[in-house]
């Protein structure tokens, strides 16, 4: 009986993967199976929902840039009220939950409403990206860090990174959701000293069929992510460990 892996009451974050549902965790599967109701993310991979049988009632709950169905105060208080209620309470989101997932602010509310939660981690985009191109997002001495940044400013305010930070040449950088702000990533990494010939790898839809991989370098990130990319969620990994990957297909020039 799985029912029990979710007592009456009770909420699980759950990360949903990259949108294979091959990359569910088993756990994850098991989870969805076993909730009452599934509150989810426009991200999550449609067929994951093939896991879930008709009697459970599955809620979306947003959220794609721009056009958020429903803003995060009112999703704290579904997911509050389900389980006051006494369901069995799912809440999916695309990846892992808790990386650029808004969790913390969910399970705050949770716990201030005396609710247990658990979290169950998934394949975040990251590393599905990297898997799909077959590299490693660190190298031995030359990718010795690995930056999870986010390129998503709030609504009507400016980008606001450490860019002087960010520019290390020893680090990859995994940049969600970076693409309308391409331009001022060029710019400002470049500003901060990495070179113009920076590798870059664009990868959208990762692990879906309509995955897209577009390789590029940091001086043409702008004109690469406007014609390259479509208006799938996209990653972009920046640095020298996707030099290998690039340099294998023939399409840059190693220095030296
Ligand atoms: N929690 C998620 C990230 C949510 S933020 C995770 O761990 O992956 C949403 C951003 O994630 C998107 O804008 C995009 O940058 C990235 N993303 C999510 N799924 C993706 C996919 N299948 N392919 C490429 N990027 C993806």
């Amino acid at each position: 009986m799985t029912d029990e892996l979710i007592p009456a009451g009770t909420v699980w974050l759950v990360g949903a993967g990259p949108g294979d549902p091959d990359l569910l965790t088993r756990k994850a599967a098991k989870l969805i199976e076993s909730a009452s109701v599934i509150f989810y993310d426009a991200l999550v991979g449609k067929d994951i929902f093939e896991l879930a049988s008709a009697s459970k009632r599955l809620v979306p709950v947003g959220k794609r840039s721009g056009r958020h169905s429903k803003d995060q105060g009112t999703i704290n208080d579904m997911l509050v009220a389900a389980a006051l209620a006494g369901e069995r309470v799912v809440r999916l989101k695309g990846g892992d939950a808790g990386i650029f997932g808004r969790a913390a602010e969910e399970t705050e509310a949770l716990i201030e409403n005396g609710i247990t939660y658990h979290i169950c981690p998934g394949v975040t985009a990251a590393s599905a990206a990297a898997a799909s191109a077959g590299l490693s997002l660190t190298l031995r001495g030359l990718a010795r860090k690995l930056v999870f940044v986010t390129a998503h400013a709030r609504a009507g305010e400016a980008l606001d990174l450490d860019w002087q930070a960010l520019a290390d040449p020893g680090a990859t950088l995994a940049i969600y959701m970076g693409k309308a702000a391409a331009a001022t990533i060029s710019r400002n990494l470049l500003d901060a000293g990495l070179p113009k010939d920076t590798p870059v790898l664009l990868i959208e839809n990762a692990s879906l069929p309509n995955e897209r991989q577009f390789n590029t370098r940091l001086d043409l990130l702008s004109i690469s992510a406007r014609t390259a990319l479509g208006s799938g969620p996209a990653m972009m990994l920046i640095g020298e460990a996707v030099r290998i990957r690039a340099t294998a297909k023939g399409l840059l020039t190693v220095a030296d």
